[in-house]
């Protein structure tokens, strides 16, 4: 008892510190998004109906919230993938994955939860008993599955057991069958969890590079021009914060024009156009859009959130979008990367 809570301590430390740093740092990487509440790898609305219609008849987002935070907690320990399964099985056994309060445990029902549960002194998604750990931690979606896990991984051999003998062992369950059943659904779950997008996409699909970067005619040139038509959506590369929107486009002697229409090359600057700051201190920069963003400074965007659309203000001969990449948040000519070789580093075939 003592070393499974020394355990679950030692985890939430560990847990609490290693999120701490994740927001600090804002890493991209799937697994940092867990604990974090928010981040780089927030699932959509879309991803969110997925996950509950994976689960099955009846479940809806709040249980497909759970059963992210569930899957998350998992992956962030680099336990194998069977470990959510398990726990996602097992929470829709116990509670129909809804954190559940009980007239019988004091205080329970001061704490958020999804609905009430008669089960002894049972509390939370896992219906977990007042041994388990603090009223709160077992009321919480993820403290509750890092106690689950902690049991899960003091099982001998729980990754070759059947799932029903696993969660039986952690649980102490009377019904030990009753959580086979939910093995493909949580399964289901679990693998839709895992496909959701957080690395990055193109920012105009289907259309290529028609003049690349710091080319011998043009060494200046510090991104790559995607030969979008007018009118293109275009969309955040990654998740990340806006941090610049501006109209830039001005003449010879530095009059400031409008980037409501369409520039030359006569002119100067980007046009219209937007910065979005990354993790890993990247920065992608979109020019030219033919009217003003979509987004505003200090807004939160995720892989595809729609930026603006493709135009040909500035100094521009023609619609497309003028991309490029910065490893700073602060750009200038010597931030500037490939672009086509940045996309490529996160998968992404510009
Ligand atoms: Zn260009």
């Amino acid at each position: 008892m003592r070393r499974l809570l020394l355990l679950a301590l030692l985890g939430l430390c560990v847990f609490g510190a290693w999120a701490v740093l994740t927001v600090v740092s804002g890493t991209s990487d799937r697994h940092s998004a867990i604990g974090t509440g928010g981040g780089a790898c927030d699932p959509s609305p879309e991803d969110f109906d997925a996950i509950a219609a994976a689960l099955g008849d009846g479940y809806g987002r709040t249980q497909a919230e759970h059963a992210v935070t569930i899957y998350r907690t998992a992956a962030g320990r680099d336990l194998p993938e069977r470990a959510g399964v398990i726990a996602i099985a097992t929470a829709m056994q116990e509670s129909a994955v809804r954190v559940l309060a009980n007239p019988a445990v004091p205080g329970s029902l001061d704490l958020p939860h999804d609905g009430q549960g008669q089960d002894h002194d049972s509390v939370g998604l896992f219906q977990q008993r007042p041994h388990w750990g603090d009223l709160a931690d077992l009321m919480d979606p993820a403290t509750s599955t890092t106690l689950f896990l902690d049991a899960l991984e003091d099982v001998a051999g729980w990754e070759d057991l059947p799932l029903a003998v696993a969660a039986q062992r952690v649980q102490v369950s009377a019904f030990p069958d009753a959580y086979a059943k939910h093995e493909p659904n949580a399964l289901a779950a679990a693998d839709r969890i895992a496909a959701i997008a957080c690395g990055w996409v193109h920012p105009v699909a289907g259309f290529g590079v028609n003049s690349g970067w710091r080319t011998s005619e043009r060494p200046r040139h510090n991104g790559v021009d995607l030969a979008a038509p007018r009118g293109t959506e275009i969309l955040a590369a990654a998740a990340g914060e806006v941090v610049t929107v501006v109209c830039n486009a001005h003449n010879g002697v530095g009059r400031q024009l409008s980037c409501d229409v369409d520039g030359s090359p006569e002119i100067a600057g980007c046009g219209w156009y937007v910065e979005v700051a990354h993790a890993e201190g990247l920065l992608t920069r979109y020019c030219h859009m033919g009217t003003r963003p979509a987004v505003s400074v200090g807004d939160q965007v995720q892989p595809g959130t729609l930026l603006g659309y493709v135009g040909s203000s500035g100094r521009s001969s023609g619609p497309h979008l003028h991309l490029e990449v910065h490893t700073s948040h602060h750009a200038d000519f010597d931030t500037a990367i490939e672009p086509v070789a940045a996309f490529e580093a996160k998968g992404v075939q510009l």
